[in-house]
């Protein structure tokens, strides 16, 4: 999905609900109740505690929402998890971001009923990629090829993605993709403020897991989620910006590109018909001059 250009509204009021909701969590004020059972005919998504197919956190093994094996994630897992060790360890800060990240997905979010997104998905689109990735790529929502295979980024808008990921020297496999929302809002309309108020918490909790040395927004609502404010597109992008969880340490440095789908509206022009036009130029541009500046000539090793 992209939703340039368009007006602020959405973008401030996703910034002013993300503010409110952090200043709320940060005070202690706001408890979130765990996802009630799924009504039978609702949206789908696997629930965690009756799911034949759902592992502990710990296992080799990751499931998207239904209950389809997530490669991606499961391999970052396996990868994370030292020695491969089945065994879930009862002290939740000495889980590895594998562990945090099926916990996330299966105990956590499991079948999620917390808006009324669950009534329209298909899917729940959690996320992939590496557990440890050093950089994390966030999108807006899940588009309708996302809703159908639980996967984000899949179709043309992820195909152009990832030539943004190879053009800069890395995979996909690498790097950890998710979305501001997990559940595609129908017709793919902009979320609204309490659907991102209810979904945000998900995005920061993947953050503190993997721990991601990069943040990379595509489109002006992801830039606004992750940075607390509205954001202009050709003001954002350029520099790097700052991620900050009340509830982590420290701060993240953000990198602002067009999304993808956007870009690839841009290539069919009525103009030219071109394809590769310069917003697509100036984003790898824009993402490659952040992985130098974050990682080193060498990049993210
Ligand atoms: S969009 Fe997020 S909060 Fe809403 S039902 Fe889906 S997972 Fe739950």
């Amino acid at each position: 999905m992209s939703k340039e250009p368009r007006d602020d509204s959405v973008g401030a009021l996703a910034a002013d609900l993300a503010a409110h909701l952090e200043h709320l969590e940060r005070f202690g004020g706001v408890r979130y109740l765990d996802a009630p059972a799924p009504r039978s005919g609702g949206g789908s998504g696997a629930n965690p505690r009756s799911s034949p197919g759902a592992t502990a956190p710990g296992s080799e093994r990751a499931f998207t929402s239904a209950g389809r094996p997530q490669e991606q994630l499961a391999a970052g897992a396996v990868a994370a998890a030292p020695g491969g060790s089945r065994q879930q360890t009862a002290d939740p800060a000495s889980w590895t971001p594998a562990q945090k990240l099926i916990h996330l997905q299966q105990r956590v979010i499991g079948a999620c009923r917390r808006c009324p997104l669950c009534e329209t998905r298909r899917n729940i689109v959690f996320g992939e990629g590496s557990a440890r990735a050093r950089i994390m790529i966030v999108g807006e929502a899940p588009g309708a090829e996302e809703d159908n295979t639980g996967r984000p980024f899949v179709g043309a808008a992820g195909q152009r993605l990832n030539s943004w990921i190879e053009a800069v020297g890395l995979e996909r496999r690498g790097v950890f993709i998710a979305n501001v929302l997990k559940c595609r809002p129908p017709n793919n309309r902009d979320p609204f403020g309490p659907e991102v108020m209810a979904c945000s918490k998900f995005l920061r909790a993947q953050i503190r897991a993997v721990r991601p040395a990069l943040l990379v927004a595509l489109g002006r609502f992801a830039a606004s989620a992750l940075l607390g404010r509205p954001v202009r597109m050709n003001q954002a992008m350029g520099r790097l910006h700052s991620y900050r969880d009340p509830r982590d340490t420290g701060e993240r440095p953000v990198c602002v590109l067009y999304h993808p789908a956007y870009v690839l509206r841009q290539d069919r022009g009525p103009d030219t018909g071109e394809i590769g036009k310069p917003e697509n130029e100036k984003v790898i541009e824009e993402l490659r001059r952040a992985v130098a500046e974050v990682f080193g000539a060498n990049g993210p090793a």
